[in-house]
């Protein structure tokens, strides 16, 4: 249930937004999304839903922009993007090996957060 914690923690913060701006209803949610996360947007959209059913929040769009992740290797220092593939998402396997010179000591330095960037309200 990663997926429904995330869509209950957006709610709080666009609460707590449209609380501060006397809104009457949160229209809007843009969030970004580190690919290493392993959120996935659609059950996250689907668990947001659930999770703001009967608030002010309900019916609000999300707008997801998915960030890759990166790597940064400890042998050659340069910086790999990686992607996630689906048999890696279905296996839980990961495979954070350096682009350029294959080493596999490496260290994850972006993808791993989720955030709201922004958030649009009805006043
Ligand atoms: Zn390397």
């Amino acid at each position: 249930m990663h997926e429904f914690a995330f869509a209950h923690k957006i709610y709080k913060i666009a609460e707590q937004t449209a609380q501060k701006y006397n809104a009457k209803k949160i229209t809007v949610i843009y969030l970004e999304i580190g690919e290493l996360t392993l959120i996935i947007p659609e059950l996250l959209k689907e668990s947001f839903k659930i999770a703001t059913a009967g608030t002010i929040a309900e019916g609000a769009e999300l707008k997801i922009e998915v960030l890759p992740g990166k790597i940064k290797c400890r042998e050659c220092g340069k910086i790999s993007e990686i992607t996630i593939t689906k048999e890696a998402k279905l296996t839980g396997l990961q495979l954070f090996q350096c682009k350029y010179c294959e080493s596999k000591d490496t260290e994850i330095i972006y993808g791993k957060a989720a955030n709201v960037k922004n958030i649009q309200i009805q006043e």
